[in-house]
């Protein structure tokens, strides 16, 4: 019996037909979908999901919408970058008339690569199209102990010639799906359920004995480190002043505190001697972040303090307890930590002495580790 055939028995069987994804028909439902699922749990992007439609529910809404409005209802979620990508796209379309009608016309999407071209082709215009997710390369890449390195060139062309040849002629949605659900539910990335797979009698990876062996990994670069210092500043009404990250670079797009640098003279050498009140880790996809904040209070009664924070030419005054715009995981964690904390007034919120250590936030909160 073929892999096909087996896996949409499986799938008869086992599959996630109640997800809202595999249920979908419309093309710009199932897009938003696949942008929002990639590198997101499930139960998390299914949420975004959900929210992002519900807030835009066609092109003409999130072509119309600001950036910022996008960005508040993605905020938390992680890989900001194909959040922007999404909405330029969207924008771009519906300027050229619409949602394209065929695989070769969602290639040509900006931030469109081919399996989510083809995840849109399949399910939304029934063509016959080749989805290779990172599950699905997994179960290609034991299926077949394939020795070329699943990253590289070689071995990615492998695995899409693989994957087109176990393609069946009837149920393609469904095998789409069933590919995708079985890479996701049994062939796990540690603990692969392979004594009672239904593929073990004919998996060259399982036959081999070497399970653990598959997929080839290139070697791992050592991840960078790098330390970003932030300054919380508040004013008498507790606003704290956020501004946009500038393009490119990380969290582009969202609002978050100033950088220290912006920091002046007299002041600048007074954060500089003060330990931060937080420190947080954050882990992006090649790099580990430390982050370290310091708290300021900007007095705007005072003629010589204006009404704007001085340190930054963008941004602006925003209530923590109702953020209009889009803010990144930790920044919004670090907001959380400063609503906990009464509001000292003093022209420098001194740091706290002997605070928790690099990883680990004030009041007890771990930092978090989530993904840019
Ligand atoms: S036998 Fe194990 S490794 Fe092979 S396809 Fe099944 S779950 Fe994956």
């Amino acid at each position: 019996m073929s892999l096909a055939a087996i896996l949409l028995g499986w799938f008869d069987v086992h599959g996630r037909r109640h997800l809202p994804t595999y249920q979908e028909n419309d093309p710009y439902a199932i897009w938003v979908g696949e942008v929002l699922l990639q590198q997101t749990q499930l139960s998390r992007g299914l949420a975004y999901r959900q929210r992002f439609l519900a807030t835009f529910p066609d092109l003409a809404t999130l072509a119309q919408a600001s950036e910022d409005a996008v960005q508040a209802v993605c905020a938390g979620i992680g890989y900001y970058g194909r959040i922007h990508r999404l909405h330029q796209a969207a924008r771009q379309l519906r300027a050229q008339g619409g949602l394209p009608r065929d695989f070769a016309g969602w290639l040509e999407v900006p931030g469109v690569g081919r399996t989510t071209a083809a995840a849109i082709a399949v399910q939304a215009h029934g063509e016959r199209q080749v989805v290779l997710d990172g599950n699905i390369q997994r179960l290609m890449a034991r299926f077949h102990a394939l020795d070329e390195p699943s990253h590289s060139a070689k071995g990615r062309a492998a695995l899409w010639r693989l994957a087109e040849a176990h393609l069946p002629a009837v149920r393609l949605r469904d095998y789409t799906q069933a590919l995708m659900d079985f890479g996701a539910t049994w062939c796990l990335p540690r603990a692969p359920r392979c004594a009672d797979c239904p593929l073990q009698a004919h998996c060259a990876a399982r036959l081999r004995g070497a399970v653990a062996a598959y997929p080839v990994r290139i070697g791992k670069q050592p991840r960078k480190e790098q330390t970003m210092r932030l300054l919380l500043v508040y004013n008498e009404a507790g606003a704290v002043w956020l501004e946009p990250r500038p393009e490119p670079g990380i969290w582009a797009g969202l609002w978050s505190l100033p950088g220290q640098e912006h920091a002046q003279g007299q002041l600048a050498q007074e954060l500089n001697d003060a330990p931060p009140r937080w420190q947080l880790r954050h882990l992006l996809t090649h790099r580990m972040l430390h982050i370290e904040v310091r708290v300021l209070h900007h007095r705007m009664r005072d003629a010589s303090h204006p009404a704007r924070w001085p340190g930054s030419t963008q941004g602006r005054w925003c209530d923590p307890t109702q953020l209009e715009v889009g803010v990144p995981a930790p920044i919004a964690r670090i907001l959380a930590c400063w609503q906990e904390e009464p509001y000292a007034h003093g022209p420098l919120h001194q740091a706290e002495q002997g605070g928790p250590g690099v990883g680990q936030a004030a009041h007890g909160r771990t930092a978090g580790s989530e993904n840019l």
